[in-house]
């Protein structure tokens, strides 16, 4: 009989190690929710999405926008003008030393005029979808993650995916506070997340 490999046995090592997430909404959460945002031009972050982001970096969790983008469906911009803006955004939160890992958006929308995007969709919350596809391609600790919305939807999509759902007024006045009160209540989540993060990715 031949024997079996050695490495048979040994599992794969995760290309990622597992972590906390932060999923934050985008519209009314990182930025002013002005109606179908598309134009870089006219991005204008909440007061402290920054120093929110920051915290996040800081405390060990990935963070991951989840936004639903009907504006797509509905033949107002592209998916090039979404991938624009996301790379943009990226760009001025890096510049002030907050990581954002991961964009994930729903074009998708029953209503919408065009063709391949005009119809339900799992992605588009309160579905859970982009959340759990998020979940899959980030490995995550999802009893230490949670979703920061501002809509009775992103709270639903929480609570399909299995995480804790954290709601913010519209246009949040100050999401680092939020960010801060709740890194403080789990504080016996945070030296796993430091852990995790100095080991990791
Ligand atoms: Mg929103």
């Amino acid at each position: 009989m031949t024997p079996a490999p050695v490495d048979a046995a040994r599992p794969a090592r995760p290309a990622r190690p597992a972590r906390p997430a932060a999923f934050l909404d985008r519209d009314g959460v990182l930025n002013i929710d002005t109606g179908y945002l598309h134009d870089p031009a006219e991005l204008r972050l909440t007061t402290t999405a920054i120093e929110a982001v920051r915290l996040l970096n800081d405390a060990g969790y990935r963070v991951i926008v989840v936004t639903n983008q009907s504006g797509v469906a509905r033949g107002l911009y592209t998916e090039q003008d979404v991938a624009a803006l996301h790379a943009h955004m990226q760009a001025v939160f890096a510049t002030a030393g907050a990581r954002i890992d991961a964009f994930y958006y729903c074009p998708y929308h029953p209503d919408g005029i065009v063709a391949p995007f005009a119809r339900e969709h799992e992605d588009r919350k309160p579905g859970a979808g982009m959340l759990l596809r998020a979940m899959r391609d980030w490995p995550t600790l999802a009893e230490l993650s949670f979703l920061i919305g501002d809509k009775p939807s992103d709270m639903e999509a929480a609570r399909r995916a299995g995480i804790a759902g954290i709601s913010v007024p519209p246009d949040v006045a100050d999401l680092a506070s939020v960010v801060c009160r709740l890194l403080a209540e789990r504080n016996d989540a945070r030296p796993r997340c430091e852990e995790a993060a100095r080991n990791g990715c």
